[in-house]
């Protein structure tokens, strides 16, 4: 058993920490929204008065915060009060340069820092079958592994500082850029008369197989669980897939990357956000693509 700090205790990190719980350990939380700390309360956590006060005995502290900006900040405040040779994980989706200063911030302080940003979305951190992917030095690894096998069923270590998070954006450009293809693969398909289930039954079987398709497909009948067959209710909203195909974006400006296609997800993806479909799953793009939503 281990002391635990958990800092942002919203949709990801409130489970995520029910979870360090469920599996034995005494989690101290910290968020700066009230309803988030009484719903970790609930849950069996010990919720401090502030961040600082969350980490200060703790052999392990998590963070799990929205964006570069905020684990700066809370990076900044907490490493000089942490317990020295403390393990420090930040399992947020940030930029890679903000995740490697505040490595240094935690090297400089005395502690073992990781990014572990996962792929799962709520489901995953609730269930605790998230993927992490790690960046750091060995031993820092080696210590976080266990935790976070708490809260995922795979964890992988991806390089040193910050190549999680690279890990992560490329990824999620990927799986941007492909659910448009078969967005716009199902749109063409309707306009030839060629039934979802024809297109689903061959391209599933075939060199257009990807996870948009056979896990995630965005029209609803071939794949029962998908979002498109609830309403396209997220799932993993559009605001988040922006998120992260602006992170890969800017990414790619900052190391000289061509990502052509890249850049026109996150094209049509901020098209389909500022059209005030933000909230909606990312697989509803198919209904812009569709000329059904502007
Ligand atoms: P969220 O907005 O529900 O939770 C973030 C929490 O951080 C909020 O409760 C907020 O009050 C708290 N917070 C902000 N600043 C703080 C501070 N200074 N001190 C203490 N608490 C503070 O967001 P989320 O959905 O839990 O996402 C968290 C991170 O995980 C984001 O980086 C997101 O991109 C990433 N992520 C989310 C999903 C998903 O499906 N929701 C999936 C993968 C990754």
């Amino acid at each position: 058993m281990a002391q635990i700090a958990f800092i942002g205790l919203g949709n990801m990190g409130g489970p995520m920490a029910a979870n360090l719980v469920k599996a034995g350990h005494a989690v101290t939380g910290f968020d700066l929204s009230p309803s988030s700390c009484a719903e970790a309360k609930a849950a069996g956590l010990s919720i401090a008065a502030s961040a600082v006060a969350a980490v200060s005995a703790a052999d392990v502290i998590v963070t799990m915060l929205p964006a570069g900006k905020h684990v700066r900040s809370v990076w900044a405040e907490i490493a000089p009060k942490a317990k020295a040779g403390a393990l420090i994980i930040d399992s947020s989706t940030i930029d890679v340069e903000s995740a490697r200063a505040v490595h240094a911030v935690a090297s400089a302080a005395g502690l073992k820092p990781v990014d572990a940003p996962v792929s799962g979305g709520t489901g995953g951190a609730k269930g605790a079958t998230l993927t992490f992917m790690v960046g750091g030095e060995a031993d820092a690894f080696a210590a976080a592994k266990p935790i976070l096998e708490q809260m995922g069923k795979k964890v992988v270590h991806c390089g040193g500082a910050g190549a999680g998070q690279a890990a992560k954006i490329c990824n999620n450009m990927i799986l941007g850029i492909s659910m448009i293809g078969v967005g716009e693969a199902f749109a063409l398909a309707e306009k030839l008369g060629l039934s979802h289930q024809a297109l689903f039954d061959v391209a599933s079987t075939s060199s257009g197989q990807c996870w948009s398709l056979t896990t995630y497909c965005p029209v609803p009948g071939p794949v029962p669980t998908s979002p498109a067959n609830n309403g396209y209710k997220p799932g993993f909203a559009a605001e988040l897939m922006l998120k992260d195909l602006k992170l890969s974006q800017e990414a790619a400006a900052a190391v000289g990357a061509s990502t052509p296609l890249g850049a026109a997800a996150a094209q049509l993806y901020a098209l389909f956000n500022g059209a005030g479909h933000g909230g909606t799953d990312f697989s509803g793009i198919i209904e812009m693509l569709r000329g059904q939503k502007a």
